[in-house]
């Protein structure tokens, strides 16, 4: 049973929840195919509404000091773990993900608060003395109204990576979710207000293309980021800067795992398995090509089996939608038709009680060609391909070939050969012996290439250059300081 404001969802403008007169979507659960709430596909008119709103509140909100602003996002970081079940039941009913996954979710929107309650430790101001008498501060002032623009994946997490840094730094926001995913922004928002946040400083406008169209187009949004696949990072990014708002948009991603023969066999087919299958293969950071150099069989063989232990609906959850689960499989016969071979096939999976949910079993394939579609692009659902090299260089040459440029990693128990092949990988975020290579807080989240557009990163101590421009304000209180060519 949904929550009132769950079971029709709505715009959020000014602290209440609003109709919209436009066409609307039904949400479906990706879980079941069953309809669970349905959402407004919002116009201009309503972006209107939330900007204004968001304008109205900016003047106090920003003229808090940090130390005030985030007051709210300690009793912010309370209410995440007092109703964490609530939350990740929520998540895993929109996106489909498993409820351990869902708790995980929720567990590091915890620790993205707990990085925005410490700003203050952070951006303290700047003061010298630059001549005598004479001081240079710099201070970290707020941009205005930003909008966050999120994906599917990660309905409750993606949110969390921008929008508690940019009310903590002063800014007012507009919330733009996944329409597939909207519901865990209803609840994030409503736990924002009983934390204490002032009307009209974080607002939802809901919808698909048109509304983000609106948002990049909106003279008085000063900033946009987007989260989702490279096509529309690109869209946006480039209708965004083209009317003069910063922007950092990021894209979609294709990681490549290199595997020597020397890596730790079980720590290495563990966390492969892992990173491939977690979230369903949805996750930007998922390892999709594992690129292996020279024998490694053994690590093949203890993969597929650490693979056959992952079981949709138990420890697997489901793709988001009907198209996806056939995009993926279409990727996987497709290879198949042209010469890979399938050690671990997760097609036409079907779980018993959720016979019209979207699974997709865990799927391990070898011999992958570098020019074979699923070699190449990203396939976002739990499926790896193997693709077999003679040396390091050629390894690397396939994962720096790449358009993206997200996450890579090298498994080896060679220090040497770990820092030449992480020095070399052409990515913005890289592990050793990591599947998952996610920089935690206070880091900063952020790839390269067609991974990510925009200077900086959308997390951590880098996103504050994101979220503040710098104010330089020089004082000079005492005659005795005289004249000089700067007065
Ligand atoms: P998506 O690009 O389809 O949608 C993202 C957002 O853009 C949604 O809010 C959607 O409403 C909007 N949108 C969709 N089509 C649009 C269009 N033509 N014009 C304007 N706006 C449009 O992405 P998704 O399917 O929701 O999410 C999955 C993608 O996100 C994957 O490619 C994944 O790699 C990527 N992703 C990247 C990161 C990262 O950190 N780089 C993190 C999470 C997800």
């Amino acid at each position: 049973m949904l929550l009132d404001t769950l079971s029709e969802v709505k715009n959020y403008v000014n602290g209440q929840f609003v109709g919209s007169g436009q066409r609307s979507m039904d949400v479906i659960s990706p879980l079941t195919g069953e309809t669970i709430s349905k959402l407004p596909m919002s116009g201009r008119s309503d972006l209107d509404e939330a900007v204004a709103a968001a304008q109205r509140a900016f003047p106090s909100w920003s003229a808090l000091t940090i130390k005030e602003r985030v007051q709210v996002f300690f009793k912010f970081r309370a209410l995440l773990a007092k109703h964490e079940e609530e939350l990740a039941k929520l998540v895993q009913l929109e996106n489909g993900k498993t409820i351990g996954e869902a708790k995980a979710e929720v567990a590091k929107g915890i620790e993205l608060c707990e990085f925005s309650c410490s700003l203050p430790q952070l951006i303290q101001d700047e003061i010298l003395e630059v001549s005598r008498g004479v001081e240079c501060r710099t201070s970290h002032a707020p941009v205005g109204v930003v909008a966050c623009i999120t994906p599917f994946n990660f309905p409750h997490m993606v949110p969390l990576w921008t929008v508690p840094n940019a009310l903590a730094l002063g800014n007012t926001v507009i919330l733009k979710p996944s329409e597939l995913v909207p519901l865990s922004a209803i609840r994030i928002v409503e736990l924002l207000k009983e934390a204490g946040l002032p009307d009209g400083a974080v607002n939802i406008v809901n919808g698909d293309k048109e509304i983000v169209e609106a948002i990049c187009d909106h003279p008085g949004i000063e900033a946009v980021t987007f989260v989702g696949s490279t096509k529309v990072a690109k869209i946006v990014y480039k209708r965004a800067t083209s009317n003069l708002k910063r922007c950092v948009a990021l894209g979609g991603a294709k990681n490549h795992l290199i595997v020597l023969p020397d890596a730790h066999v079980q720590m290495a087919a563990s966390n492969i398995a892992a990173s491939m299958s977690g979230c369903a293969g949805q996750r930007c950071m998922a390892a999709s090509a594992m690129v292996g150099v020279g024998d490694i069989d053994h690590i093949v063989a203890a993969l597929c089996d650490e693979s056959r232990k992952i079981v949709p609906g138990e420890n697997l959850g489901s793709v988001i939608t009907k198209e996806a689960k056939e995009r993926i499989e279409g990727y996987i016969t497709a290879a198949e038709q042209a010469g890979a071979k399938v050690l671990v096939d997760g097609r036409n999976t079907v779980v018993k009680g959720c016979e019209n949910g979207y699974y997709v079993g865990p799927t391990v394939i070898d011999y992958v060609t570098p020019d074979m579609a699923i070699a190449k692009e990203e396939v976002f659902g739990p499926v790896l391909a193997i693709i077999r090299t003679n040396d390091v260089d050629e390894a690397l040459k396939i994962e720096n070939d790449s358009n993206y440029g997200n996450a890579a990693s090298v498994f080896t128990q060679n220090g040497g050969m770990a820092k030449y092949i992480t020095e070399r990988a052409s990515a913005g975020m890289v592990g050793v012996n990591i599947g998952v290579p996610v920089p935690r807080e206070p880091f900063s989240f952020g790839g390269w290439n067609e991974s990510k557009f925009g200077v900086a990163d959308i997390t951590g101590k880098s996103s504050v250059h994101f979220f503040t421009r710098l104010k330089k304000t020089t004082t000079k209180w005492n005659p005795e300081a005289k004249t000089n060519w700067m007065s």
